[in-house]
């Protein structure tokens, strides 16, 4: 996703936690005590009434003996009925969550499937809707959803948090004849149910985030297209399938760089799909949408004010590389969302880079020093549902920048990142996760400069006083991290020289006055300071 703090305030101020947010955000005993294994999402979208009526099969494992779990539905949506087999289970509801009794203890190890019946009027909410009921240019109903930040229980009932994924999913989607809905997956058919409706099917093969699932009902032309032997699905409307046959064909040339840095497309299985949608973009698993004018830039802006993303199509490009970092390696909690975002605006340096060379790479990377805030730290706080700040974007993309530079040395540098992601691809995990592989494969004590990026706001500042008449330099890092001792390259552009900081005062000889004295600020993210 590419949201702006600006429109989203709710998601960027510090604020305490509501109890609706601790039952959203939190990890807690009911949901801990089960793994998801499978839902079959089976609905029926009445685009005039606005509504939304069927049922969720859950399946999960009991991790250990109880009599409750944890699930969540939209105050807005009515339980109908929550059936084991042919029992209907009491339930009890405290804001979004739905807590599940059971008659009888379910058993740790023991597989248990339920039906979960809803239906109503979902609320559209926020900058994208979340769920939202619209109508195309046309006039034929438009109805897409895309709910990362407010949670996909806005719309259907679900496990919602993000630790716990299922391992597999059908949707089924029923829908007025005539219209089409494009979900996540690989399309399975379609079923005449003979009453005004048809039934469309799609199944998903590996785990997906809740968020990722997505109806996309429209009016939609449908086009296709192969790279290698992955099937590539396009739909658009058809007053924009010419402009759509022509900027869609950059998803090969994504394909192309992100297999090149980090081997196959998650999803083969599924497909990869580009869905037109009336907001700007969202990364949903095999299914990514675009709103995005059929122009390249952001909105057809210079995205980053450099002169390089009006190269590209900002949307295909960044919502794609979510398939990598997001929606196959997944942070267990909102909190350490730069897990998915950091990396897909890394992933875009590093697109510039495949396509137009390092010089322009590092260019586009450096654009986006204008949009860092430094205001809060990148990590939110933990199982409170809090969504970081934007920084987990730019000043994020701009660190992965900086250890890049930190380990010196590109071939290393791709070994390790292509590595990282080959290793927790269709995992959940957290920063610790994150640097803990760095740390290993590097042998080099990254703690310190994850934890200055990550945890605070300031940028380590090198602080350089010159003696010109004795030729030399003495030097520090003025950081939070006590141990921050991140080398950079400082001296001139021709000669770099490597030096290695500590938070300790240490003097140098060097023929480079002050005056001419750079440090390699486009390579690491710092701020310089001479006296
Ligand atoms: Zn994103």
């Amino acid at each position: 996703m590419i949201a702006l703090c600006v429109l989203f305030s709710w998601t960027c101020a510090a604020q305490a936690p509501t109890h609706a947010d601790i039952l959203r955000g939190e990890y807690g005993p009911y949901r801990a005590n089960n793994d998801l294994l499978y839902y079959h999402l089976d609905i029926r979208v009445d685009p005039e009434k606005k509504f939304i009526g069927g049922k969720n099969t859950i399946r999960f494992k009991m991790l250990k003996d109880d009599t409750r779990i944890q699930l969540d539905l939209h105050e807005a949506l009515k339980i109908d009925k929550i059936l084991l087999g042919s029992t209907a289970l009491q339930h009890q509801r405290d804001s979004g969550a739905v807590f599940v009794d059971f008659p009888e203890t379910l058993r740790a190890g023991r597989v248990y499937t339920i039906d979960f019946y809803y239906s109503g009027n979902p609320v559209e909410t926020g900058r994208f809707g979340g769920i939202a009921f619209r109508k195309d240019p046309s006039g034929h109903p438009w109805i897409n959803t895309a709910c990362e930040g407010i949670g996909a229980s806005l719309w259907w009932p679900n496990k919602d948090q993000w630790r716990d994924e299922v391992e597999n999913m059908r949707i089924s989607v029923a829908i007025p004849n005539g219209l089409v809905d494009v979900s996540n997956g690989k399309f399975m058919g379609k079923t005449d149910l003979g009453d005004g409706y048809t039934r469309w099917d799609w199944r998903v093969h590996y785990p997906i985030n809740n968020y990722d699932v997505s109806l996309n009902i429209g009016n939609y032309q449908h086009f296709a297209d192969r790279f290698g032997d992955l099937p590539l699905d396009f739909y658009a409307l058809p007053e924009d399938l010419e402009k759509a046959k022509k900027q869609f064909a950059q998803a090969k040339g994504m394909l192309e760089a992100y297999q090149h840095y980090f081997g196959e497309y998650p999803f083969p299985k599924d497909g990869y799909k580009l869905i037109e949608a009336p907001y700007s973009g969202m990364e949903h698993q095999s299914a990514v949408t675009y709103g995005n004018h059929f122009a390249n830039g952001y909105l057809e802006r210079d995205w980053n004010g450099v002169g390089i993303s009006p190269r590209f199509d900002f949307i295909i490009i960044h919502e794609s590389a979510h398939e990598w970092f997001g929606n196959s390696i997944t942070a267990a909690d909102q909190s350490d969302m730069w897990i998915h975002e950091a990396w897909a605006t890394y992933l875009e340096c590093l697109y510039v880079e495949y396509m137009w060379g390092r010089e322009d790479g590092l260019k586009y990377t450096n654009g986006y020093k204008s949009k860092v805030r430094n205001a809060l730290p990148i990590i939110a706080a933990r199982g409170v549902n809090a969504t970081p700040p934007q920084d987990m974007y730019f000043k994020g993309a701009l660190f992965l920048n900086t250890l890049r530079s930190v380990v010196d040395d590109d071939r290393r540098w791709w070994a390790l990142i292509r590595g990282y992601y080959q290793h927790f691809k269709y995992r959940n995990i957290m920063t610790e996760d994150v640097v803990e592989y760095f740390n290993r494969k590097t042998g080099m004590n990254l703690t310190p400069v994850f934890d200055q990026y990550l945890r605070h706001t300031a940028l380590p500042t090198l602080e350089l006083t010159f003696d010109d008449a004795k030729g030399t330099v003495s030097y520090r890092w003025k950081a939070d991290e006590a141990a921050f001792a991140m080398p950079v390259r400082v001296g001139t552009k021709d000669h770099w020289q490597v030096i290695r900081p500590t938070t300790a005062w240490q003097t140098m000889e060097t023929p480079v006055p002050k005056d001419q004295f750079e440090v390699a600020t486009d390579l690491y993210y710092v701020n310089a300071a001479k006296n």
